[in-house]
């Protein structure tokens, strides 16, 4: 079931949209998290131990799920601010939530999960330095938009949580067009580290994590757009309002993005809906 997903064209803002609500768990991150676990049951590193996660919600219930299927031991740890769908999500599926601070961010979460695979007992997939999440975008994101785009794109621009989506799309664009693309990340302007700022609160879920991802390589890229948290809700609830589909705010913070680079004078702008709105009701 996880298999392509529709590019719609926002008629009033002028813009494409992946929708990647429709993956089974309802978000871009059921590829790779598959990816990284097939990888790693391939590979025989999970055996009978516990898989733990740091994740802020959508990575945990593409895990979760998976989990379930595969039979794997699933902890998933996340800050106590994310929205309380994900974790109902997550347990649903019948995997364990451990929740740490909202005001130490993902960052908290992170280390929490260290401490578990340092006494052995667990293994950490690590979305956030793990290359199979960025393959993943690679041999099946980046190849749909070419297709769906019929190879004509004049930019490209996503958020980053872990740099996984616009590192893989990134790349098969760099292949096809070279320079004859832009591409573009997007941050949360209170958190705005790619761009050399400090870390901040801000309320755009799944992207910003208040450290520059390892896996992310800015030379993939043209620039980096800032993006508010109220610019990011605004455009959310205009989307849902006047374009008829309901979107997650990171969705918001990209088509908000896309706005900005439009004024540049690009005419075929892509960007993802990393997931739905239902998410955060
Ligand atoms: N938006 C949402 C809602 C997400 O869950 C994620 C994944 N953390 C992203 C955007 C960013 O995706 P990536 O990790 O590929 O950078």
């Amino acid at each position: 079931m996880i298999k392509p997903t529709p590019i719609v064209y926002l008629e009033k803002l002028g813009i494409f949209l992946k929708l990647e609500e429709r993956n089974p768990t309802g978000s871009v991150k059921d590829r790779p998290v598959f990816f990284m676990i097939k990888k790693a049951i391939m590979e025989g590193k999970i055996e009978k131990k516990w898989i733990v996660e740091p994740t802020s919600g959508n990575t945990g219930i593409a895990m979760a799920m998976m989990g379930a299927k595969y039979g794997l031991k699933v902890k998933l740890i996340v800050p106590e601010s994310i929205s309380q769908r994900k974790i109902r999500l997550i347990e649903e599926f019948g995997a364990e939530v451990e929740k740490t601070p909202a005001e130490l961010g993902m960052r908290g979460a992170v280390e929490k999960a260290k401490e578990y695979v340092e006494d052995g007992k667990a293994v950490m997939l690590d979305q956030f330095s793990n290359p199979n999440n960025v393959l993943s975008h690679e041999l099946t994101t980046g190849p749909e938009i070419l297709e769906q785009m019929n190879f004509e794109i004049d930019a490209f621009i996503c958020g980053v949580g872990t740099g996984g989506t616009l590192m893989g799309v990134s790349k098969v664009l760099r292949r096809y067009f070279g320079d004859h693309v832009k591409i573009f990340a997007v941050e949360p302007a209170e958190s705005a580290v790619l761009s050399g700022e400090k870390p901040g609160k801000h309320g755009i879920e799944g992207i910003g994590a208040g450290f520059v991802p390892p896996l992310f390589d800015p030379s993939l890229i043209d620039g980096i757009v800032k993006v508010s948290t109220e610019e990011a809700s605004n455009m959310k609830d205009y989307i849902s309002k006047k374009e008829g589909i309901s979107v997650g705010f990171s969705t918001g913070a990209n088509v908000a993005g896309a706005l900005k680079i439009r004024e540049m004078g690009f005419s075929r702008i892509v960007t993802v809906e990393p997931d739905s709105g239902l998410r955060y009701l």
